[in-house]
């Protein structure tokens, strides 16, 4: 993510535009693959059904009706039909989706198997089923009759009845299977992970955009929620219009988060009126509708409402751009939601059930754009903790530090000093400084006092620590120091000083326990004064 931060805004659309292409175009190829399983493998469709001894089909519709009932569908086939579903010598009967509570398959009056089970609840909706058609009940003419057990609704959804031999009956599963469950299992687990992600940077966020990551994370827990719908419908025994309730209103509650989550990133009023009105209709529409007819036809307005909140995401992010890369990630995550979500509302509308829901893809896409953006601004916010960390550290290294010289102030050292239990004190003073000074000027005094600096730097170590007590004073302390090394130290740096031009007194103290840092600095000013009237240019260390 640190390559990418680091482009420029071209480099970063293009970027974003060829992952989506190539996400497109890998949905594209599973479309093609969907819509056209009968013809990957060889078998016979039944399209011919009679209903009340009228001919018709088993397309989905919605029943009015939302109590349990029996409905009665017959087909006639020719065993030369049956025949044509492979060369191998047993039959199946593969059934995909067809909405009912349970139904019962039966070939010439034998009932050949069932699926799901009407006193109690089974929601079939998403399962796969094959039935073997024994090889001695096949006649010439056959009568295939499904009894239809449903409330609220009936019927295929996109994958028609289909005869096979075995070969050819295990490749429908195996692409049955990759719609069934590889593509929602995959959604699931995505969903699931971002979640996880968003609810880290929730955490680890601090400041103001914290509770609009904490609404990503929970939009996208909610949408999590919602897919497992697919997943888990065949094996909850309730109500299937309850069950629609609760699943359906997870994706609502995704979206309304989302909405709150724009909210608090653009604060544009309308956002929230778009967030509460489809909460409002999440409400109503989990309170009033007792039947699957009517909960269908308010579910479009619900619809309706996603599409006015994900309009209104596109449109705040385009307009009231506060961050770039932030708006374009949440403008084109929605407007591929919005495509996505499009194409499956209009193939409901046209009757037409797809293989796979492409507002999964949609969900997706926008998921990982939220991802992207908050990755982002964890990176950036990264970044800015660590300049700051930074920039503290800078102002606490110059403030116990000399401006001029570099050294460690007065009151660094004598706080240091508080806590340590055995060291030498020196304190040093320049010679006759203030002839320098009126002899060659002030600024000559200031190289001088930098230079002797220098030498005392150039004699300090981990032990040793190095301070400009103010003026031409200097502290030298040496920690854990021997008497005998402490002198022929300060010896090689006074004989420095010396060469360069200049004379230095020295006043030590050995600190004993129990005596505190004004003491020592008490004492080694007294040997330091002492020096100064002895001829100076000298050290003196008090034991
Ligand atoms: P002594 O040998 O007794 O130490 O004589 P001295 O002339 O060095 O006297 P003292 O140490 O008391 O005076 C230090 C002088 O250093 C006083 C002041 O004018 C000068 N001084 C203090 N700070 C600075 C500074 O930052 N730069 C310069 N150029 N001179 C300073
Ligand atoms: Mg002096």
């Amino acid at each position: 993510m640190i390559w990418f931060l680091g482009w420029g805004m071209k480099r970063k659309i293009i970027y974003i535009a060829v992952v989506g292409s190539i996400f497109i175009a890998f949905i594209l190829l599973l479309t093609f693959l969907s819509d056209n399983v009968t013809n990957f493998v060889e078998g016979t469709e039944i399209k011919e059904f009679y209903f009340n001894g009228e001919k018709t089909d088993l397309s989905y519709r919605i029943l009015k009706n939302s109590k349990i009932e029996k409905y009665e569908y017959t087909a006639y086939m020719t065993s030369e039909d049956i025949k044509k579903g492979g060369s191998e010598e047993s039959y199946y009967i593969n059934i995909y989706r067809l909405a009912s509570v349970a139904y019962e398959v039966y070939f010439n009056g034998f009932k050949i198997g069932q699926n799901g089970n009407y006193v109690t609840y089974s929601n079939i909706w998403c399962s796969y089923a094959y039935f073997v058609i024994p090889e001695k009940i096949i006649k010439d003419k056959n009568e295939i009759k499904f009894v239809i057990y449903s409330g609220n609704e009936l019927g295929l959804s996109k994958f028609p009845v289909f005869i096979t031999d075995s070969i050819n009956y295990m490749k429908v599963r195996d692409i049955l299977s990759l719609f069934s469950a590889g593509i929602p299992n995959f959604v699931l687990w995505f969903t699931f992970i971002t979640f996880l992600f968003l609810f880290f940077f929730f955490i680890n966020i601090k400041g103001e955009k914290k509770y609009e990551i904490l609404f990503y994370s929970l939009s996208a827990f909610f949408i999590f929620l919602n897919t497992i719908d697919y997943l888990t419908i065949n094996y909850i025994f309730t109500d299937i219009l309850v069950f629609k309730k609760i699943t359906i209103m997870m994706m609502y509650i995704s979206v309304f988060f989302m909405s709150l989550a724009i909210y608090r990133k653009y604060k544009r009023k309308f956002t929230l009126y778009t967030a509460f009105s489809l909460f409002a209709a999440i409400l109503t529409v989990s309170i009033f509708s007792d039947n699957l007819y009517v909960y269908q036809r308010i579910y479009g307005i619900m619809n309706f409402l996603i599409v006015i909140n994900v309009l209104n995401w596109s449109y705040v992010s385009l307009k009231y751009r506060k961050d770039t890369v932030d708006s374009i990630l949440i403008f084109m995550s929605s407007v591929f939601l919005i495509a996505f979500s499009l194409y499956d509302t209009v193939l409901i509308v046209l009757g037409k059930f797809s293989m796979i829901s492409y507002s999964l893809f949609g969900i997706m896409l926008f998921l990982s754009g939220m991802l992207g953006m908050v990755l982002n601004e964890y990176i950036k916010l990264q970044i800015k903790i660590s300049d700051e960390q930074n920039i503290n550290k800078m102002i606490y290294e110059r403030s116990i530090r000399d401006s001029m010289t570099g050294l460690y102030t007065k009151n660094y050292i004598f706080e240091y000093l508080e806590n340590i239990e055995n060291y030498i004190f020196f304190l040093c003073d320049i010679d006759n400084f203030k002839n320098i000074n009126d002899k060659y000027g002030h600024h000559y005094g200031d190289e001088a006092i930098i230079k002797t600096a220098d030498i005392f730097k150039k004699y300090s170590c981990e032990n040793i620590l190095c301070g400009r007590f103010g003026g031409d004073e200097f502290i030298y302390v040496m920690l854990g120091s021997q008497e005998k090394d402490a002198l022929a130290v300060m010896n090689k740096i006074k004989k420095e000083i010396n060469v360069s031009g200049l004379s230095i007194s020295s006043g030590g103290y050995v600190k004993k326990s129990g005596e505190n840092v004004e003491f020592v600095f008490k004492k080694a000013d007294k040997a330091l004064y002492e020096i100064k009237n002895s001829g100076k240019n000298n050290i003196k260390l008090i034991k």
